[in-house]
């Protein structure tokens, strides 16, 4: 009996997600640590739900998130969603980076739900990123679903593998842009939206 249901175990694992926990105690003994102390026991688990969360953008794609909410409208102007929390991970070194996005864009017949930039900078931000990718990712997603006159993302960060590991000064903040169509082309409009986001800048 035990001989015939093996073979449906092992199908079972290769199948269900791989086991992070177990890299990570091999990880914590890797760094000199006991892992069967009490303090780490469950650690290894803890890790991999935090991993699994912190990059389950890997699962969303822009399709999905964003087909529900575009809408046809008659408005030209400027639309600004500033101050969106950003929280990623870069992929060099997987220590966090994080700070603010401002998002802008000038429709041409359709908008995005206001709700869903949030959201789709979170999609990005939840993988392993560099934060000029991460930038050009959600200009380039808004781009393509509704095509716009323009866009521009500008994002503000701080990373971690920078700041603990001192190769920076501390409190160091990474600006990054990506200016499409007319915030690439036109100055009054690029200087519109950089005047509106500059108060939020930390750096002016
Ligand atoms: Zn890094």
């Amino acid at each position: 009996m035990a001989a015939r249901r093996k073979p449906t175990t092992r199908r079972a694992r290769r199948a269900a997600p791989a086991p992070l926990a177990e890299h990570v105690r091999s990880l914590l003994a890797g760094l000199g640590e006991d892992p069967a102390r009490e303090g780490l026991l469950k650690t290894p688990e803890r890790v991999e739900k935090a991993l699994r969360f912190l990059t389950q953008g890997y699962s969303q794609d822009v399709e999905t998130l964003l087909n529900q909410a575009l809408f046809t409208v008659d408005y030209d102007e400027m639309v600004i969603i500033k101050d969106i929390e950003v929280f990623s991970m870069c992929e060099h070194h997987m220590l966090p980076f994080f700070g603010k996005a401002h998002v802008a864009y000038i429709p041409n017949g359709k908008v995005v739900g206001l709700s869903k930039v949030p959201r789709l900078v979170d999609m990005f931000a939840r993988r392993l990123q560099v934060q000029e990718r991460l930038t050009v990712q959600i200009a380039e997603a808004i781009e393509s679903k509704i095509h716009p006159r323009g866009v521009g993302v500008v994002i503000e960060a701080m990373h971690l593998c920078m700041l603990m590991r001192g190769v920076e000064k501390q409190n160091c903040v990474a600006v990054t842009s990506c200016m499409r169509g007319m915030f690439r082309d036109q100055m009054q409009t690029r200087e519109e939206f950089l005047a509106l986001v500059r108060p939020h800048l930390r750096l002016g």
